[in-house]
């Protein structure tokens, strides 16, 4: 079992437990979670120190085949293309967006220089890589475009 501090949309505060942290995913996204004091169903899992990186620069298929033996990504059977989207826009909504500024922004929180907070952007790959080397969580995430911040 694990424990998640969770918040609904009027900020109160509980904790949910769980199998495991795909349990909880699954909850969430089939909105199984509710608020035990207002019963809102929009619950968000407090934010542990970790942050979320979005928009990453858009690789040739023949790059991504290059990389692909230095990490394979994990591939997910029975994911429907709307479960996933459901779950980026779940996390979009529940992140500030910090654009370009990202790798200076989760330094920042990382050295407690700013408020702990979820936070998207874009950066580099050799951004990501030195922000894991300093012990910052970095997720990518494709983001559809409609959900990007658009640059003009
Ligand atoms: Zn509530």
């Amino acid at each position: 079992m694990i424990v998640y501090d969770l918040e609904c949309e009027n900020s109160h505060r509980f904790e949910g437990w769980f199998g495991s942290g795909d349990d909880f995913e699954k909850q969430l996204v089939d909105k199984l979670l509710s608020c035990p004091l207002c019963n809102s169903g929009n619950v968000v899992r407090r934010p542990s120190a970790s942050h979320v990186h979005t928009g990453a620069v858009e690789k040739t298929p023949r790059e991504k085949q290059k990389s692909s033996n230095v990490s394979v990504p994990q591939q997910y059977a029975n994911v429907s293309p709307e479960i996933v989207a459901k779950v980026i826009e779940h996390i979009v909504r529940n992140t500030e967006d910090v654009g370009n500024k990202f790798p200076e922004e989760a330094r920042k929180i990382h050295y407690n220089e700013a408020p702990e907070r979820h936070i998207r952007g874009t950066a580099s790959e050799r951004d990501v890589d030195s922000l894991r080397d300093e012990g910052i969580d970095v997720v990518s995430l494709p983001v559809p475009p409609h959900l990007t911040t658009k640059p003009h």
